[in-house]
């Protein structure tokens, strides 16, 4: 659904990718979970958007639900660009071991046998999608002549998590850096999936500065209050 001028909302099984569709770019904000790619692909056409004229992908962090059609997507689009935050993108090319998998890693003697089978799988998975990317991005980088997409660098659910800020639209899509609850509040990151809570807390302080009217959650999806005072309250 096509939320402010140039960005489309998709909704994926739940999980809430972004389209943004201006200055002759199709930008993809994260890629779901392995496995959807089908789904992913008709959410992307039914915006008008043949699946091959998306010309770029960005991750805001490193987990498998928001990178999982990556392989898919590229065998789909010939010369797609594949980008992350600069502190983000050593744990998908293969130089690092993802920071989920290598803390799993760790306990893997202490767990049943189901809970390392399940370990071992998403290190296949990891494997499987080691990614070539045009590039890392810095804070604040992007891509300005769509709409003015940038990154910004909220570390703490993962040490490069970045939120994608389309200046134009006023629209931000926070990755896991927030989140909806049940009753379509705002909520701070989920203290079960980030590595570093204070740190998190803190990198969104700098969402403060930004004038926000559109707000999507990765998942959960479109936040309707206001955000600025939802803001406040998540850091007290
Ligand atoms: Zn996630």
């Amino acid at each position: 659904m096509r939320i402010t001028e140039h960005v489309a909302w998709l909704n994926v099984n739940g999980l809430n990718p972004i389209l943004v569709l201006a200055g002759g770019e199709n930008i993809l904000v994260d890629a779901c979970l392995p496995g959807q790619f089908e789904l992913l692909k008709a959410a992307i056409e039914a915006e008008g958007i043949p699946i091959e004229k998306l010309t770029r992908l960005v991750f805001t962090h490193q987990d498998m639900d928001h990178i999982g059609c990556v392989n898919e997507l590229a065998a789909a689009v010939p010369g797609l660009k594949i980008y992350a935050h600069e502190g983000e993108t050593p744990y998908l090319d293969g130089t690092k071991i993802p920071v989920k998998l290598a803390a799993r890693l760790e306990k893997l003697d202490e767990m049943s046998e189901g809970d390392r089978a399940g370990v071992l799988k998403m290190k296949e998975g990891y494997e499987a999608r080691k990614i070539r990317f045009e590039g890392a991005l810095k804070d604040g980088e992007g891509f300005p002549g769509a709409a003015g997409f940038k990154i910004v660098h909220t570390p703490g659910h993962t040490p490069g998590h970045a939120c994608v800020y389309v200046e134009g639209d006023r629209l931000l899509m926070t990755g896991d850096a927030m989140n909806l609850g049940a009753e379509g509040e705002l909520l701070g990151p989920n203290p079960v999936y980030t590595k570093d809570m204070a740190q998190a807390l803190d990198s969104l302080k700098k969402l403060a500065d930004l004038k926000i009217e559109t707000l999507i959650c990765y998942h959960g999806g479109l936040f309707r209050g206001e955000f600025q005072p939802a803001l406040k309250k998540i850091l007290g």
